[in-house]
């Protein structure tokens, strides 16, 4: 099913609901009651999954510890951050 997301127009509150395609959209903030509005819907597609975060850490850390060059290149993706943090601890 695919997750909703929506603000409210009125207190700004933002919340994601998963929803069927036949459930009617939700118009009213549990919040404050007021208005909501619907960012977007993802089918299928969840952005705060392992993968974006992953990349974007993989990258940062290239970067701002480029004094580890010495890293085996067979080292699995998510053992950097470990390994850089008891190096240099
Ligand atoms: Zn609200």
């Amino acid at each position: 099913m695919p997750t909703y997301v929506y603000a409210c127009k009125d207190c700004e509150h933002a919340f994601e609901i998963v929803q069927a395609f036949s459930d009617d959209s939700l118009t009213v903030c549990p919040e404050c009651n007021g208005s909501l509005r619907k960012k977007f819907n993802s089918v299928g597609v969840v952005f705060k999954g392992s993968g974006f975060y992953r990349t974007d850490s993989r990258s940062s850390s290239s970067s701002t510890a480029p004094a580890a060059p010495a890293a085996p290149a067979k080292a699995p993706a998510a053992a950097p951050a470990k390994t850089a943090s008891s190096t240099s601890a």
